[in-house]
């Protein structure tokens, strides 16, 4: 009978898109890609072959040099499609290093390949797999079954693998991969009833396609100025990496002057910028032969798996990787200079879960630039980064079992010469880490949201010790408590604090709320809302940390402030004049504008008296005391302040 090749016709067009796509969608990095490339041309050539030997067989009258090369190599594409096909879901499901790496595994899997291979060339001499009769028609030789049984040893060896691995694969994804196998079953079954129905490579064609939509889908992963992938893929593939438990080395290049040059370059020149520096990246790692995935994580920040282990070629790599980029970097004839710092993380040793390299990825974007190659470890240490781990969980137990304390550390007002203020600090003790500061818990607390929860507690405990009859005796006018930033974008923030203190029959005039600078920065009227209805209600605020960020006395002014708190990096004057006279010069600025002022972090009797002489109203600091659990505070009050007077 007749073949029908229109299908085939069918199959060329899409294979060929496909290819296409590939190249334009830049799916050419990465070791995925590279396996779903291969395989489109794979498919693309058998269909070719395919066509071609059809074509052959319908000129009649013997037969052809031709047929018999294009049946062979029809065959010979035909069979690695599915080896090839086995490769691309182990790289998909990441383990490579479980499968290709291990040498009896990689035998074991080429033995059904080189057998058919070897049938396949002894044909052209016993002419047993297919031959064809005097009329040039092709038939089926009595060792055909080779390819079948083999394409069988393959395609079980994919279900295997596929169902081993499937966790590591988002279910979307798995399904994709798999629905592949019934559909060619089912085509395969129909050419072997119906030979001349040459649908099989249009059903792969299809089923390509489909791989191509759900599950490469590079406009999600791809970036498009570099052509490395994004973020998604980055965050997918350590999940993989965290179930398979394969080490690797993973460099991460942040350049830590991108929002600078990106402020400076404008968009476009950036994304320009971006793809010199991704491809400068990908050339080191070609050209000494490394594997590697490579990301970008946008803002400067680059990463790469590399798919080795061997340490001295890591280092070497980073080391090669970092001095390219910040000596001379030429981008449009221009030297321009990179300040790129280079991490190696060496999983899973350093670091074995996605959600912990995401939380390192932020604390190391925060490192400035050094020049010299950073190890994650060494990183790690400065940052906390054991404690900084656990910290969601250690902040939900600190509360459900009310493992926060809150300390006070007295201030000194000049003019009364006593102690009449003091400020609540949050203090936490745990078993396993002692004692963590706030400057570390506070931000994942905002983050994670628990500073809510935080600034109630801190709160009710301030209004508990207010009630007591003791206080009033102190002679301490108010407290000071401290609200972050995210906490002033409450809605229901003025509401809350009300209840807080109506609960204690606390007067507000008692407390003294200090916001920071970052916060008297933001423009959201919610906060704005908050503080002014605050005000309304009779609670005083002051400006905390005045000094450090971006100080913006001009916004904080048009806030209901009474009191600035002049930042530590403040007064650490000692005798630099410079420092003494901004010292001054802020102090009589603040003066002018009817403000109070408290000097913190004030240590030794030099700087107090400096202070003092220069009109400040409050001081705090180690001087006097450092912040005191509320009996030593009670304590240190009546002692001093019975002294004073
Ligand atoms: P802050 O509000 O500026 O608090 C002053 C910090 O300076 C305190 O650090 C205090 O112990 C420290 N300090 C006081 N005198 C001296 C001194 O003479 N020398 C030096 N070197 N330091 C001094 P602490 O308690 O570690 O708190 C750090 C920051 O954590 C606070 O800075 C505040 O921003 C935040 N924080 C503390 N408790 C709370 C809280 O209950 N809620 C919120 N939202 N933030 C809090
Ligand atoms: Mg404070
Ligand atoms: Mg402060």
């Amino acid at each position: 009978m007749e073949k029908i090749a229109y299908f085939d016709y069918a199959s060329i067009v899409i294979f060929g898109l496909l290819i296409v796509s590939c190249i334009t969608r830049k799916m050419l990095k990465g070791r995925q890609n590279r396996d779903f490339l291969i395989l489109v041309v794979v498919n693309f050539l058998t269909t070719v072959f395919d066509i071609l030997a059809v074509m052959f067989d319908r000129m009649n009258g013997g037969v052809a040099v031709e047929q018999i090369i294009f049946h062979t190599l029809y065959l010979f594409f035909h069979s690695i499609t599915l080896p090839l096909y086995l490769i691309f879901i182990i790289d998909l499901t990441g383990s490579r290093h479980k499968t290709l790496k291990n040498p009896t595994y990689k035998v074991l899997m080429a033995i059904p390949l080189e057998i058919e291979g070897f049938v396949l060339v002894l044909n052209l001499f016993t002419h047993k797999m297919f031959y064809f009769d005097e009329a040039g028609t092709y038939i089926r030789g009595p060792l055909f079954f080779v390819n079948y049984l083999v394409a069988m040893f393959y395609l079980v060896a994919c279900l295997i693998h596929l169902f081993k691995y499937r966790k590591v694969l988002p279910t979307i994804k798995f399904w994709s991969i798999f629905a592949m196998f019934p559909a060619i079953f089912l085509a395969v079954a129909i050419q072997f009833f119906a030979p001349h129905l040459l649908i099989e490579m249009f059903v792969c064609a299809m089923c390509f396609l489909y791989v191509s939509m759900v599950v490469i889908r590079p406009e999600e992963n791809i970036d498009a100025e570099t052509g490395f992938l994004r973020m998604g893929a980055y965050a997918e593939n350590l999940k993989i990496l965290e179930m398979t438990g394969k080490h690797v080395g993973i460099m991460m290049i942040n350049v830590s002057n991108y929002r600078t040059l990106y402020r400076s370059l404008g968009y476009s020149t950036s994304g320009k910028l971006s793809f010199q520096i991704a491809e400068l990246i990908s050339e080191i790692c070609e050209k000494k032969y490394i594997e590697a995935d490579y990301y970008y994580l946008g803002e400067g920040k680059f990463r790469v798996i590399v798919e080795n282990e061997d340490r001295p070629v890591i280092l070497e790599l980073a080391r090669t990787i970092q001095n390219s980029l910040s000596d001379g970097f030429m981008f449009r004839n221009v030297e321009i200079s990179l300040l790129a710092n280079v991490c190696i993380v060496h999983w899973p040793e350093d670091i074995r879960d996605e959600k912990a390299m995401m939380l390192f990825g932020t604390q190391y974007e925060e490192m400035p630039y050094r020049k010299g190659v950073l190890y994650a470890k060494e990183v790690m240490r400065q940052k906390n980064f054991d404690i900084l781990k656990s910290l969601d969980q250690i902040l939900e137990d600190a509360l459900t079992y009310r493992r926060f304390e809150v300390y006070y550390q007295p201030i000194y007002s000049v003019k009364e010469k006593k102690f009449t203020t003091a400020e609540a600090l949050i203090r936490l003790h745990t078993e396993e880490f002692g004692f963590i500061p706030p400057d570390l818990f506070i931000p994942v607390a905002e983050q994670n949201g628990t500073i809510h929860r935080i600034g109630h507690y801190v709160l009710e405990e301030v209004c508990r010790f207010i009630a007591e009859e003791e206080f009033d005796s102190l002679g301490i006018k108010c407290i000071d408590v401290n609200l972050s930033t995210v906490q002033c974008l409450e809605k229901n923030l003025a509401a809350e604090i009300s209840m807080i203190l109506g609960a204690y029959k606390v007067d507000p005039s008692k407390i003294n709320l200090e916001i920071t600078e970052t916060a008297a920065s933001f423009e959201y009227s919610e906060m704005v809302k908050n503080i002014e209805n605050l005000s309304a209600r009779g609670f005083r605020f002051s400006l905390d940390d005045y000094g450090t960020g971006y100080s913006n006395i001009s916004r904080a002014i048009g806030m209901p402030l009474s009191i600035i708190k002049l930042d530590k990096s403040l007064t650490k004057i000692e005798d630099n004049m410079k420092l003494i006279s901004i010292g001054e010069h802020t102090i009589r600025m603040i003066k002018d504008m009817d403000m109070e002022i408290v000097a913190e972090g004030i240590e030794d009797e030099k700087t107090l008296k400096k202070f003092e002489e220069m009109g400040c109203d409050f001081i705090q600091g180690y001087y006097f005391s450092r912040p005191l659990p509320k009996d030593q505070f009670i304590a240190f009050v009546r002692e001093k302040n019975s002294i004073n007077n």
